[in-house]
């Protein structure tokens, strides 16, 4: 069955990913972006791109319309869209502090509650939100990043309490450490010491973070809310 689904931040990387695993199962995928073209490959494939920066609400809601008229109510939400703006806590402005929980934290509180509307109509929803290993173990000169991570943990099963009776699960991802731009800016150097410390010896795939949220929405795992899943090739355990 073709569900709704839209992927926030799917334009590259890990949501880039993640939207094509929907699309590979026959799914209706919406995707938001926030700057740039929108993917051929997705677009050729019959996605739905929407331009919307998610520290803006109004903007949310416009890309919800848009999303809800073209393909009907949101039935599976993937909060993926994400930051970093790394710095040593005493060089770290209060402006890099807000400006990552404004993007990772509460720009996800943004998209959530709307998302919710519909769901709660439609007494079913599957949200999944992309935390990080780096918000349950800490990471020096990622304060700001570590605890929009973490903020999300709480966020995620406080809601999955709140909406479990109204058939709404929250789960969390917390992806280790995965080949795209978000890692590029990392030296040879800070790699091979990350490595080191992976059981697995190596950084995730994206397929591998898709595959998980994918599971994590299908029926399969429709008794499974409120849990943090990491896929971090063990280096948090
Ligand atoms: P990326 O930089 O390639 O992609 C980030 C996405 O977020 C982009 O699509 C971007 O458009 C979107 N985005 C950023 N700010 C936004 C805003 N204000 N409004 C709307 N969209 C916005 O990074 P990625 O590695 O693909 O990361 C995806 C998610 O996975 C992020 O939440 C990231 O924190 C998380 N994550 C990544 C890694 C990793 O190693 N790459 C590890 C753990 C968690």
């Amino acid at each position: 069955m073709s569900r709704s689904v839209l992927v926030t931040g799917g334009n590259r990387g890990i949501g880039l990913a993640i939207a094509r695993a929907y699309l590979e199962q026959g799914d209706k995928v919406a995707f938001t972006y926030r700057s740039g073209e929108p993917p051929k490959e997705l677009v050729d494939a019959g996605a739905l791109g929407v331009r919307c920066d998610i520290t803006d609400s109004q903007q949310v809601d416009a890309a919800y319309k848009e999303i809800e008229e073209k393909h009907g109510n949101v039935e599976v939400l993937v909060a993926n869209a994400g930051v970093t703006k790394d710095q040593l806590l005493m060089r770290m402005s209060e402006e890099d502090f807000t400006s990552v929980l404004d993007t990772n934290l509460t720009g996800t509180f943004r998209v959530v509650k709307r998302a919710n509307r519909g769901m709660l109509r439609a007494k079913k929803g599957r949200v999944v939100l992309i935390s990080s290993v780096v918000g349950l173990l800490g990471s020096a000169g990622q304060a700001n990043y570590a605890a929009s991570k973490a903020g999300l943990v709480g966020f995620a099963r406080s809601l999955a309490r709140e909406l479990g009776s109204r058939n709404i699960t929250f789960n969390v991802v917390a992806p280790g450490f995965v080949d795209t731009d978000m890692t590029q800016a990392l030296t040879d150097e800070q790699r091979k010491g990350i490595v080191s410390q992976v059981p697995l010896g190596r950084y995730a795939q994206v397929e591998e973070i898709a595959g998980v949220v994918k599971f994590l929405t299908s029926d399969d795992a429709a008794y499974i809310t409120g849990a943090v899943i990491p896929v971090d090739g063990g280096l948090g355990m």
